[in-house]
C-alpha cells in the first residue's frame, strides 16, 4: 500500500477566484439536477446533484470512493518514493523533515505571552521557507489524470461535478451543490445564463 493515498486537499472556498454569481450558479445547478434525476425524491438531487450526461453537458454527484476506476473518486496512488522532502536544500526523510521544524523552532512560549507568540509564529513562517517538499507525478492520476481525464478531469484533478462541454466550463463542489464550489475559470452571469439555457435545450426543455 502506498503511504499517502488518503491525503485529499480540500481547497478553501474561493481558492480559484470568486464565483461571480454563486447564488445563480447554485440555483441553476439544482434545477438542472432536478430535471435530469430519475429519483422521485427530488430533494436528494436538489441537494447533491445527480448523475447524468449527454453531448452538451455532464452533471455528477461528488464521490469519495478512492477507487482508481472512478473519475470522481480516484486518488493519488504514487509510491512513497515519489515524495521528496528537503531541509535547507538537502533531501531528508519525512521524519527528519518534521524533526527539523521542531528542532529549529524550540519550545512554545507561555500561553499568555502574546509578544513571545508573535515572534514564535514569525519564526515558524521563516523555518517553513527553509523546508520544502516535492511530489513527482508518478501514478496515472497524478501524471495524466487516468480515468478522471475521460470525464473532464486532468493530471491530479478529479472529474468535475458539472461540465459544459462546448466551452469546457467546469464546476466542482464538495459533497453537495454550493459547498466549497470551485470552477475552472471566471465567468459572467450572462455567460452562465447562456450555458444553462443551452443545457435545458439539450434536454428538450
Ligand atoms: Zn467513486
Ligand atoms: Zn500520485
Amino acid at each position: 500500500m502506498p503511504e499517502f493515498p488518503d491525503v485529499r486537499v480540500i481547497m478553501p472556498a474561493g481558492a480559484l477566484g470568486p464565483v461571480e454569481d454563486e447564488p445563480f450558479l447554485d440555483h441553476m445547478l439544482r434545477r438542472l439536477a432536478i430535471s435530469t434525476s430519475k429519483d422521485p425524491n427530488q430533494e436528494w438531487a436538489e441537494k447533491y446533484g445527480t448523475d447524468f450526461e449527454n453531448e452538451t453537458f455532464m452533471i455528477n454527484t461528488a464521490c469519495y470512493c478512492d477507487k482508481n476506476d472512478c473519475p470522481w473518486g480516484i486518488v493519488c496512488s504514487c509510491p512513497q518514493s515519489a515524495f521528496h522532502y528537503f531541509a535547507d536544500g538537502i533531501e531528508v526523510t519525512f521524519d527528519e523533515w518534521m524533526a527539523f521544524f521542531d528542532r529549529e523552532i524550540g519550545p512554545e512560549p507561555k500561553s499568555g505571552d502574546r509578544k513571545a507568540w508573535k515572534i514564535y509564529l514569525r519564526l515558524g513562517t521563516e523555518i517553513n521557507k527553509r523546508r520544502t517538499e516535492r511530489h513527482d507525478p508518478v501514478c496515472d492520476f497524478c501524471s495524466t489524470g487516468g480515468i478522471a481525464a475521460t470525464k473532464g478531469g486532468g493530471a491530479g484533478q478529479n472529474a468535475p461535478n458539472f461540465w459544459y462541454k462546448p466551452t469546457d466550463f467546469k464546476v466542482w463542489w464538495y459533497k453537495y451543490i454550493g459547498r466549497d464550489m470551485q470552477k475552472n475559470r471566471r465567468i459572467r452571469r450572462t455567460t452562465l445564463e447562456r450555458i444553462f439555457a443551452d443545457c435545458f435545450v439539450s434536454l428538450g426543455k
